[in-house]
């Protein structure tokens, strides 16, 4: 059976004309469940965070970063959201409650926010590297100020924060940071090793997100096929997704995602059910 797990309803509104669409895609490729993790920045209770942690200063990132924090974020509070996809439930539509949840260094105040939801899953996912967005593309002239060897160390500690928190049952499209092909020339085992060691012990899934493979110049799923090989090595399990932010892109290329995940030895994928994780095989 096939899974979709990360996708976001956010650039519409929590209408049922809206979400419609996802169920459509996701029907017509043959997903039996879809999972929706909305964005942190989504939701108001998480507003304060973000302007205590990302870089607000006069920096071209800094006034980048300003005006995308007034740009559609924190429309909803947990609770409308909550509403929402509690109502799809009960008119039957096959869907989990997940989020998606940025690096916050502040994990005991990302504790406390979720502590009174019933997610089904949480999925925790480094976008930001030092308080800057690294994924943005208006303003990736940033990746020239830093050497690959401390974006790689940094990305490895954002994550190690993650695992630490143990808040977290996945870790969002690991090492997408090569999203804008910038490759290193030096060995990465290390950190390859050093983040799926922390992941194993965190207990935590990684997800095999395709939304790198058609929404960014690396054009590739993440994670990749050197980081992939770890997580098998280490016994991580996995979600797949797209990451979908439109209702045609439910789904898309879960195909490939199996097909991928097989070829490296899996042979299930991780559902979730109030915080509870439930193996499902491919072959199902
Ligand atoms: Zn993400
Ligand atoms: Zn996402």
């Amino acid at each position: 059976m096939k899974f979709d797990y990360h996708m976001h309803f956010e650039y519409g509104s929590y209408d049922l004309e809206w979400v419609k669409g996802f169920f459509d895609s996701a029907q017509t490729r043959g997903i039996a469940e879809i999972g929706i993790s909305e964005h942190s920045h989504g939701f108001v209770e998480f507003k304060d965070l973000y302007y205590d942690e990302l870089i607000l200063d006069d920096s071209i990132v800094g006034e980048y970063q300003k005006k995308w924090l007034t740009k559609n974020k924190f429309k909803y509070s947990l609770d409308d959201y909550f509403h929402f996809m509690n109502m799809l439930k009960e008119k039957g539509y096959p869907v989990k409650t997940g989020i998606e949840i940025c690096n916050f260094k502040n994990q005991a105040r990302v504790k406390e926010i979720i502590a009174n939801y019933d997610f089904d899953y949480v999925i925790g996912s480094v976008h930001f590297l030092k308080g800057w967005g690294y994924d943005f593309a208006d303003i990736k002239s940033e990746w020239n100020n830093h050497s690959l060897a401390d974006i790689y160390t940094w990305y490895a500690e954002e994550i190690e924060n993650l695992c630490n928190g143990a808040l977290y049952d996945v870790l969002g499209h690991p090492f997408n940071i090569r999203l804008f092909k910038n490759i290193p020339d030096f060995d990465v085992t290390p950190v390859l090793e050093r983040v799926a060691g922390a992941l194993s012990k965190a207990n935590m899934a990684i997800d095999i997100n395709t939304g790198t493979l058609y929404r960014y110049p690396i054009a590739e799923i993440s994670p990749y096929p050197d980081f992939l090989k770890i997580a098998k090595k280490y016994n991580l399990p996995i979600i797949t997704s797209s990451d979908a932010h439109q209702p045609e892109d439910c789904g898309r290329y879960i195909d490939k995602a199996v097909e991928y995940a097989e070829a490296y030895g899996y042979d299930s994928v991780l559902t979730f059910s109030n915080r509870k994780a439930i193996a499902r095989k491919f072959a199902e």
